[in-house]
């Protein structure tokens, strides 16, 4: 019997070093189906020999027997395989993750779990054949709550929990693995009932990846990567209160290229594209953690420094300004461009008005291109109110 599952656990593998790595997670809705189909054929593998070796055993007929070998084996692969493919890697970072967001669920997102231990006491309770339906609800809550993996968990506990049920005939004896009919009846049922809250977790999971890259689309700039506009300006608004809050000292940055026009129209837009996402990369390999930074404009960006005096603002300014500068931008006609760039900068003292920072810091910028680009400028209330007003 054991060599008949190696050749069906061979085939199973097999299967499944085929299948994508999307599908292996089950991030899509028809990932489930496949898993399933992957389960049947291993378990038809098994179920072929293994019906002929229970009938020399335990007699019946062989069709019964390749029936309920077949119906055991899928519900084995189908319950098992989802936990094992979902599981995360258990590195000690990621236990020490799980242990402290298992400490820090709150009683609402305990509440499907001990639903689901309450239905699971309660068919050991009451018995009877509607004991096998008592967690489907609390099973479709707990996936529509917890994890893939999570849920993955629970229906394969709910499957050991039925079958022990079972088989200590808590479950009527007409429905326990001894009765011929019954049994393959039993094992199909129970089936049925563990993949509902997988198919919901699963597309739910897939749904979320899909609302997550609705919303990086929505939040970020298609060309540079950085934030966009209006997602800038709502977090340096967010950042702003919390600095305030903490007395935490912040700098805005705004660049502009300089003669950007003269790329688009000597060489095309395409080439100024690519000056845009190089700045943008400079930008991203310069910038700190905590640091936010946006792309506002065509050839313009924000960028809101946290814990920074101005002094620490103007030398990162300077660090981009010369990063920009030394780097040549290679052209697919071979051309190479050597972009230069004026940068402001703006200190809020004890206003957190986004509104005011960006001022300053577009009237320093301002500053910086009348004092002949390619320099910083901190924004200085004495000179740039009178001259620039
Ligand atoms: P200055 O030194 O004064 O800043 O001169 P400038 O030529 O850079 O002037 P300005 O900042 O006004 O130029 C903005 C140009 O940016 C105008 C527009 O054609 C171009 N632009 C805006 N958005 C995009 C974009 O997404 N791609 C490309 N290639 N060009 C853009
Ligand atoms: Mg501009
Ligand atoms: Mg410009």
């Amino acid at each position: 019997m054991s060599s008949i599952q190696v050749i069906s656990i061979s085939v199973a593998y097999y299967l499944l070093h085929n299948t994508i790595q999307l599908d292996l997670h089950l991030r899509r809705p028809h990932s489930l189906l496949q898993l399933f189909l992957i389960a049947a054929f291993a378990s038809l593998v098994s179920a072929i020999p293994g019906g002929l070796v229970s009938q020399q055993i335990f007699g019946n007929s062989y069709l019964y027997n390749a029936s309920l070998w077949f119906v055991a084996e899928q519900l084995a692969y189908s319950t098992l395989l989802p936990a094992m493919l979902c599981a995360p890697r258990f590195t000690p970072y990621v236990t020490r993750h799980l242990f402290f967001k298992l400490k820090s669920l709150n009683r609402y997102q305990w509440a499907p779990f001990l639903a689901l231990c309450c239905s699971a006491m309660l068919g050991l309770t009451l018995g009877g054949t509607g004991a096998v339906a008592f967690p489907v609800l609390p099973l479709l809550w707990c996936a529509l709550s917890y994890s893939l993996f999570c849920t993955s968990l629970l229906s394969l506990l709910f499957v050991g929990w039925t079958l022990c049920l079972s088989a200590i005939g808590i479950i009527p004896s007409e429905l326990s693995l001894l009765a011929q009919d019954e049994s393959i009846s039993l094992h199909l049922g129970i089936l049925s009932i563990a993949l509902a809250p997988m198919v919901t977790a699963s597309i739910t999971a897939s749904r979320n990846d899909a609302v997550r890259k609705l919303r990086y689309l929505a939040e970020h700039d298609s060309l540079t990567g950085l934030l966009n506009q209006q997602t800038f300006y709502q977090q340096a608004q967010t950042q702003l209160d919390w600095y305030t809050q903490t007395h935490t000292p912040h700098c805005m940055l705004i660049l502009d290229l300089d003669h950007f026009k003269q790329v688009n129209d000597n060489y095309g837009h395409t080439a100024g594209d690519l000056v845009i996402q190089t700045v943008a990369k400079v930008l991203r390999a310069e910038l700190r953690d905590g640091d936010i930074a946006g792309r506002v404009g065509g050839e313009e960006f924000s960028v809101l420094l946290s814990d920074c005096d101005p002094t620490q603002a103007n030398n990162i300014a300077e660090r981009i300004r010369l990063h920009i500068a030394k780097t040549p931008i290679t052209l697919k006609n071979g051309h190479v461009l050597q972009l230069t760039t004026s940068i402001g900068i703006a200190h809020a003292q004890k206003t957190c008005e986004l509104n005011k920072l960006l001022h300053k810091a577009d009237k320093a910028l301002y500053r910086a291109k009348a004092n002949g680009r390619n320099c910083c400028h901190i924004y200085n209330a004495s000179q740039d109110k009178t001259i620039l007003n």
